[in-house]
């Protein structure tokens, strides 16, 4: 048994088999078995994704596959493969690679996808040959191991077999940390597969609330695994309908994938407070026609009984969309993100905005605006909105803005006549206060909500929206951390947006800071000098 530190940033401690993502090429491994052999194989393991993947409503996913194996089995491309002695895997490599690079060359973004997918699978195809198996086991609980992941790759994975992720780069706040949290699946940070002997390793335990991660565990061990599972049944005792009115709180969730919608079930979460829009951009390879966005919309409509606030395309950043064709930027986090996009791209806005419209959430629709800097972008975007109402004779929503830039945080009562409702968005708000950039892990010391001039910041907020009769909410992740939640309560928050698999703890945390909450002076927090100092408040 060994133990390895990194950085736990989704809460939860579970168990799995450690699954490395991450592969590179080496030809001097030699062919195990012929070029035909592999075709097949390759083939045959294609087409029982694609059946699995229709079988669990994966639809889109099992397209990408099925074009995967149109590809592979290309009566041009097995020409070219004809000459060459199955021995010789550089060689046949090079010729996916030569083919990549034509379709590199296109003009349409689409055909210029199709190169990566080229590449892709010569390399499984070379890695088929070599025997090295390319199974990420459907059927057993798996740690993932990858240096990086982006929201393509999570979006193309099983989650419901994954009970860890292991990530060397990103930052707390990173997609792929979202992703995790959203599904309740523990994480950490820092520590990579090279760190320990992943081929001798049949299980890990990873602890994602203090980073623990542990190598081939011994009994012991194992029943820190077991220790979780009761806690989590006191935190599902406190997390019932009688505790949200003793808080005089409002849960709602935060949603960003088809597949969260489909699997969401949670008894006392009616709304949703942060719809991540830009997956629905995300997940396909083409601009989404507005037919289908107002089916994604339906089908958020027969989940969510109550408000369902829809933050309007947020790309940009760390959140690229191909088919796009943005320019590429130096900064993206400080570029033509969020609102500043759609409002250069009004076709593309108008679309989203006249698909929410059409929509059955049409009645209990709130729209949000990401990435707001000043009132101006916030009277634009509203005046999008008003004219796709009026052109489709649709009554106007309600609208607001997310609170993520610093010029909005610190004035928010220059917004305060014009917008229905403020919802802080903290993960941009902290990279953006502290210049740390979300996905860089070195800079974690920066990524803490708990910093005095950060709860400042948020104190300013919820007070300037409580005094003026302003909704506020919190959907960044600081409202799915036991200890953020438990802060912006004492801030007076009380509409948290979350990561539905962290309400129970949430609720079992702010029972706790109901508690103090009489006995504790606001002030005297907000005047310490660092975040450790804050942490002693939170019992
Ligand atoms: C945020 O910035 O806090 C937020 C909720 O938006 P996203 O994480 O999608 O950028
Ligand atoms: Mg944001």
């Amino acid at each position: 048994m060994r133990v390895l530190q990194g950085t736990g940033v989704s809460p939860g401690v579970n168990i799995g088999k450690p699954v490395n993502i991450e592969r590179s090429l080496d030809f001097s491994i030699p062919a195990k078995i012929s070029l035909d052999q592999g075709i097949k194989e390759l083939t045959s393991r294609y087409q029982s994704i694609v059946e699995k993947y229709n079988t669990s409503s994966r639809e889109v996913e099992a397209e990408v596959i099925e074009a995967y194996i149109l590809i592979l089995n290309d009566p041009e491309l097995i020409n070219s493969l004809s000459d060459i002695s199955s021995s010789h895997l550089e060689e046949i490599y090079n010729i996916f690679l030569e083919q990549a690079e034509v379709f590199k060359q296109m003009d349409d973004e689409y055909f210029r996808q199709r190169s990566e997918d080229i590449e892709a699978i010569g390399k499984e195809l070379i890695f088929t040959m070599q025997n090295i198996s390319l199974e990420i086991d459907m059927e057993s609980q798996q740690v993932i191991f990858a240096n990086e992941l982006t929201p393509n790759e999570t979006s193309s994975m099983n989650l419901n077999q994954v009970t860890g992720f292991v990530v060397k780069e990103g930052g707390p706040t990173s997609h792929a940390v979202i992703v995790a949290k959203n599904y309740g699946i523990p994480c950490i940070l820092d520590i990579s597969v090279n760190d320990f002997d992943i081929e001798n390793t049949k299980e890990v335990i990873i602890n994602g609330t203090t980073g623990e991660l542990i190598i081939n565990p011994d009994k012991s061990s194992l029943k820190t695994v077991e220790d979780y599972q009761l806690t989590i049944i006191s935190y599902e005792e406190n997390y019932k309908q009688e505790s949200l009115e003793k808080l005089g709180i409002e849960l709602r969730a935060n949603i960003g994938s088809t597949d969260e919608i489909k699997n969401f079930k949670d008894p006392l979460i009616k709304s949703v407070g942060l719809f991540r829009s830009e997956f629905l951009y995300i997940e396909e390879t083409q601009e989404p026609k507005l037919a289908d966005l107002v089916k994604a919309n339906n089908l958020l409509n027969d989940k969510f009984e109550k408000t369902i606030v829809y933050r309007t395309l947020d790309i940009g950043g760390d959140k690229q969309v191909n088919y796009l064709n943005l320019p590429k930027e130096e900064n993206p986090f400080l570029g033509v993100r969020g609102v500043r996009l759609t409002l250069e791209n009004r076709p593309l806005f108008q679309s989203q905005i006249s698909s929410i419209l059409e929509s059955n959430i049409k009645e209990k629709v709130k729209i949000m605006f990401p990435m707001i800097a000043t009132l101006d972008d916030f009277l634009e975007a509203k005046d999008v909105v008003i004219n796709v109402a009026k052109k489709i004779g649709s009554e106007v929503p309600s609208m607001g803005i997310m609170v993520e830039t610093p010029s909005v945080a610190v004035a928010p009562e220059i917004f305060i006549e014009d917008v229905d409702f403020f919802s802080v968005g903290t993960n941009d708000l902290l990279q953006y206060s502290f210049a740390a950039d979300r996905g860089i892990t070195s800079l974690n010391k920066y990524h803490d909500a708990l910093h005095p001039s950060f709860l400042k910041l948020l104190h300013n907020i919820i007070k300037t929206a409580n005094d003026n009769n302003i909704e506020v909410s919190v959907c960044g992740d600081m409202a799915s951390d036991s200890d953020g939640a438990f802060m912006l309560y004492l801030l007076g928050l009380r509409i948290f947006s979350l990561a539905p698999s962290q309400a129970p703890a949430i609720v079992s945390s702010l029972l706790k800071a109901d508690n103090v909450l009489k006995t504790l002076d606001i002030d005297e927090i907000l005047s310490q000098k660092n975040s450790q100092s804050v942490r002693k408040f939170i019992i």
